[in-house]
């Protein structure tokens, strides 16, 4: 398989799809680029070959061309990083897009408007009527199914080559991100140099697993988290599930929880993860202690208690001093650690101590020697906030690809690639 280092991309045109999906303010200012610097290096190595770029990529979810979801709001910051004046073209089916792909000269670099303009991206209609029936609805899916094979074609035939580097959609089968690279033989298609790090960083902790291996999972719900919870089970040595969940878990143990999240459905789940972690042999960690607050405020009054026992019309919004101490002990001795989602309620400053701590443990870890994988929902927030992405082995771009990968499905974009 070919790689960004053995491609020599000399007098190629090279597709390359990124994930350009960045946070627009109401005046359509960046308000976090890391997404464009993120692909830069796969993009500033095709042109130091002598190659051509033809970038593509979404941005939110329109329905349709919408000036609010242009990639022009985009280019000046593109153009700026990679150092080359970057072209548009204001729709990517057009004649004018085709001329200018085909009118690339070596160093130059095209970006094509928001590729959801087009349904044929994701393949799915958009617009129907909330009267549509069935039958309208199964036609209109057939009917953008049709059109979208050549909305790839005709993406395909602009370049010479395909390099995918969006993680952040890599468990989608768009057109962009996977269908297109049927349209390429195997020496003509490859990951840019993100998604080769993404894939290289999942498949270490995975399959490659140094142990210890603990995995912290936080955020508010058990239920989103309950496949990849499964699955850590079959390959860790410690799990710590912690966050809104913690209160699932102390709820089904018959503990008193106050007013903490949550999920009634869900108790007799929480007890069967308990099980399965114990024939599993997986030591499982809960909090023992919260810091409670009589509202959902970051300015509301604070206290500490223990997770079982929280007086009525308060909730658990942190892990208290003592979980952080057992959080700490088990992460600082651990060779392998993945963080997924903040132990408390991390946006609100009197609340995020816990994560603070967990983030903290995890940087020494990585100093003795440990691997240390972040990512996934509010988890890479939550280290930027405190300043320690540099820290940690890596932290992922990927939100439900990251997920869905380390569940262990297969990803569209990367099988599209590497055939599995
Ligand atoms: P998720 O997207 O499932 O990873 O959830 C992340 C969210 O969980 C963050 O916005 C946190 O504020 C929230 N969270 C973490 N701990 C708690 C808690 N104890 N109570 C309520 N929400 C929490």
């Amino acid at each position: 398989m070919q790689t960004m280092d053995s491609f020599n991309f000399a007098g190629k045109k090279a597709f390359v799809r990124v994930d350009f999906n960045v946070p627009l303010d109401e005046n359509f200012n960046i308000t976090d680029d890391t997404r464009i610097r993120a692909a830069m290096p796969t993009l500033k190595k095709i042109l130091q070959d002598g190659g051509s770029v033809i970038i593509g990529s979404h941005l939110g979810r329109p329905k349709g061309p919408t000036a609010k979801y242009s990639l022009r709001h985009v280019l000046p910051r593109v153009s700026e990083l990679l150092g080359v004046d970057v072209d548009f073209a204001n729709d990517c089916m057009s004649d004018e897009a085709a001329a200018k792909a085909a009118a690339l000269k070596p160093g130059q670099a095209l970006m094509l408007e928001n590729l959801r303009f087009y349904a044929e991206e994701e393949g799915k209609p958009v617009g129907l009527p909330e009267t549509a029936t069935e039958e309208e609805i199964a036609a209109a899916k057939k009917a953008v199914k049709e059109s979208q094979k050549e909305f790839t074609r005709k993406l395909a035939s602009y370049a010479d080559v395909y390099v995918n580097d969006a993680f952040g959609t890599a468990h989608r089968a768009h057109a962009s991100t996977a269908l297109i690279a049927d349209y390429f033989d195997a020496d003509h298609k490859l990951f840019g140099y993100l998604m080769q790090n993404e894939i290289m960083a999942v498949e270490k902790v995975m399959n490659d697993t140094q142990r210890p291996f603990t995995a912290i999972m936080g955020g508010s719900k058990v239920s989103s988290k309950i496949d990849i919870i499964k699955k850590l089970l079959e390959k860790v040595d410690n799990l710590i599930l912690a966050g809104g969940m913690t209160y699932t878990f102390t709820k089904a143990f018959g503990g008193k929880i106050g007013n903490s999240i949550v999920e009634d459905d869900k108790l007799q789940l929480a007890l069967e993860i308990v099980d399965l972690a114990k024939e599993k042999g997986v030591n499982l960690v809960l909090a023992t202690d919260a810091k409670i607050a009589d509202s959902f405020s970051n300015d509301a009054k604070t206290a500490f208690a223990p997770v079982n026992d929280i007086p009525d019309g308060w909730e658990g919004l942190d892990i208290g001093p003592e979980s952080e101490k057992i959080f700490a002990e088990v992460i600082k001795n651990s060779k392998t650690i993945l963080w997924n989602g903040p132990v408390g309620v991390f946006e609100f400053d009197n609340f995020d101590h816990g994560s603070r701590a967990v983030a903290d443990a995890i940087v020494e870890a990585t100093k003795k020697g440990a691997y240390s994988l972040v990512g996934g929902g509010d988890s890479v927030a939550c280290i930027n906030k405190f300043g320690l992405a540099d820290q940690v082995s890596y932290v992922s771009t990927g939100g439900g690809a990251l997920l869905e990968m380390i569940e262990g499905k297969v990803l569209p974009g990367i099988k599209a690639i590497r055939g599995y």
